[in-house]
């Protein structure tokens, strides 16, 4: 048996899922006659309270597509030195946007209104024009780390004081909105724009959504065009999606009380260092040098546990729907035998 955390992307359709997909009525999404694709971007604008959204191949694009439309070559966008964004997307904001990036170093991905002010360049010929701020939530880089309601209202009086764009990378926001009790309607209200992915821990095979107001997302359409993610008759994946959104986001807690489980155990263990703060369905914890965390990945492969070694001395493991109790009980039982160092 192979456990895979590497990543919550990794889950199968489950038999129902892949039901929903095959009974899927499709038609040509880039004529917009897609039903299956329509009905999963209003059902996912009303869930979030906004007026549109837009269905595409992956979560980088529509991050970049925001970035892309929020900006003119030339601008600064505000993030953090861990975000997606900047850490992942090949470099898509000079790339896709030629737009430059200011970095802010936060609390596990997360930073304040404070941080932002500081970053936020003067109207000044010299500089470049900070046009949009991007948070992420949860963060990935920060191992799961979730952001109060509070700090995000701040960040969004600042930007509306300053006329800057607040774009949300929300990737595993479900997790987060499970985790602190918070609704989609909070978010919906505080970002100009949101994207999340159904592709992570909800479980779907493939898509992210795009949810902003009407006149963002028609001009992002035609960027989705140009990026290449036009698709056809994608209901078959929006299918998956919708099912997603209707049945797996209560039970995100069952990932998260697992992700707690392994970090305490972990927390106990001669090789281990340190663990970060688990909140959500991410797990990162510190190896003790000398040992690597590509060293222990590939002990823990060889039990036939599956993980990712994100720096030199931080491991990644990320529960999700296919992890099961059992799965839970044995990667305890394998980390524990473990005995790396010597
Ligand atoms: C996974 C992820 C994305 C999007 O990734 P894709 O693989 O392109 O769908 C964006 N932001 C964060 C924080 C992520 O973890």
């Amino acid at each position: 048996m192979t456990i895979d955390f590497r990543s919550d992307t990794v889950t199968k359709p489950t038999p129902a899922m892949l039901e929903a997909m095959m009974r899927a009525p499709v038609g040509d999404d880039v004529y917009g006659e897609d039903p299956s694709v329509n009905r999963l971007e209003a059902l996912s604008a009303e869930l979030f309270g906004m007026e549109a959204a837009l269905f595409c191949p992956s979560g980088t694009m529509t991050n970049q597509i925001a970035i892309k439309v929020h900006t003119v070559p030339g601008d600064e966008v505000i993030c953090d030195f861990n975000a997606h964004i900047y850490q992942y997307e090949g470099g898509g904001i000079a790339f896709n946007a030629g737009a430059s990036v200011r970095l802010l170093h936060g609390d596990r991905g997360r930073f304040t209104s404070i941080q932002v002010a500081e970053g936020i360049n003067a109207d000044d010929v010299h500089k470049a024009r900070t046009s949009l701020v991007c948070l992420e939530n949860t963060t990935n880089r920060g191992g799961g780390a979730c952001y109060e309601l509070k700090d995000v209202e701040d960040i969004r009086a600042l930007c509306d004081r300053q006329g800057i764009a607040l774009h949300l990378d929300g990737a595993r926001l479900f997790n987060a909105l499970v985790a602190k009790g918070q609704s989609a309607k909070d978010y919906g209200r505080l970002f100009h724009t949101i994207s999340i992915c159904l592709s992570k821990s909800l479980g779907a095979p493939v898509g992210s959504l795009l949810l902003g107001p009407k006149d963002f997302i028609r001009k992002a359409r035609r960027v989705r065009k140009v990026f290449g993610g036009g698709m056809r008759q994608a209901g078959f994946i929006a299918a998956a999606g919708i099912y997603a959104l209707e049945n797996n986001i209560d039970r995100l807690s069952e990932d998260h009380d697992r992700a707690a489980q392994i970090a305490s155990a972990l927390d106990g263990l001669s090789y281990v260092e340190r663990v970060l703060p688990v909140e959500t369905n991410i797990i990162i914890f510190e190896v003790k040098a000398p040992l690597t965390a590509a060293a222990l990945v590939e002990q823990m492969k060889g039990a036939g546990i599956l993980a990712y070694a994100i720096e030199p001395l931080k491991v990644r493991l990320v529960l999700h729907l296919d992890i099961t109790p059992e799965m839970v009980t044995r990667t305890i039982d394998v980390l524990s035998g473990l005995n790396p160092a010597s």
